[in-house]
């Protein structure tokens, strides 16, 4: 079968970066690690949960075209490394980022065959309660993280699902039955059907 790219995109808060690591470690996921000039929070290994370089490193890395897509979000630099992303596909695995909406429309452009998940928490207060709960980043940054985030939620039209992150558990489960589905379909299914054809 064919590689596929799964985005997943949704509010600082949503639960992404939980649910991308379940899907991972539980579901045989290849997560895509990104690069990005923010600082590590406490507990952030570089390698692991991101690779974090300087903005000149950055630089270097997209005038070379190293990035498959990039962004700036809340006044820190992410991006994806391309040649990760493309030799997993092309092993026929499926990929998962965990990008926010700029960066997702990007890949949707050079990838149009990607799948676009769109992660919600289940109320606006349960978003607040997880983005400051989140001992690690002062109120000035929670508060343009929750800015951003409603800016962000108009975008959901530009998805194919939404999938509200009640459980993790359940979550996850409805990710990797899109993508069993997104599987299914006759255009990624071209093996298959070669046999057949006369
Ligand atoms: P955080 O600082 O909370 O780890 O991430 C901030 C935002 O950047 C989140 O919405 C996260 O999904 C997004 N992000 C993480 N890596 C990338 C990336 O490689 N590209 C883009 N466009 N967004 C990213």
């Amino acid at each position: 079968m064919e590689g596929l790219l799964v985005i997943i995109s949704g509010p600082s808060g949503s639960g992404k970066g939980t649910v991308v690591k379940q899907l991972d470690a539980d579901k045989g996921y290849a997560r895509s690690i990104s690069v990005t000039t923010r600082a590590p929070r406490v507990g952030e290994e570089h390698g692991r949960d991101y690779f974090f370089h300087t903005p000149d490193e950055f630089a270097r890395m997209r005038q070379e075209n190293e990035l498959l897509e990039h962004a700036l979000f809340v006044g820190n630099f992410y991006g994806t490394p391309r040649k990760y992303v493309e030799e997993q596909i092309s092993r026929g695995r499926m990929v998962v980022l965990e990008i926010e909406v700029q960066g997702a429309l990007q890949v949707r452009e050079k990838f149009p065959d990607a799948v676009l998940v769109f992660l919600m928490p289940p109320t606006l207060s349960e978003l607040q309660r997880r983005l400051t709960k989140r001992a690690t980043e002062d109120a000035v940054t929670i508060d343009a993280r929750l800015k951003r985030a409603l800016e962000e939620v108009p975008l959901i039209n530009e998805y194919d699902y939404l999938v509200i992150n009640d459980v993790v558990a359940h979550a996850v489960e409805k990710i990797d039955a899109i993508v069993a589905a997104e599987r299914l379909r006759p255009h990624r299914c071209k093996h298959e059907i070669t046999q057949f054809t006369i």
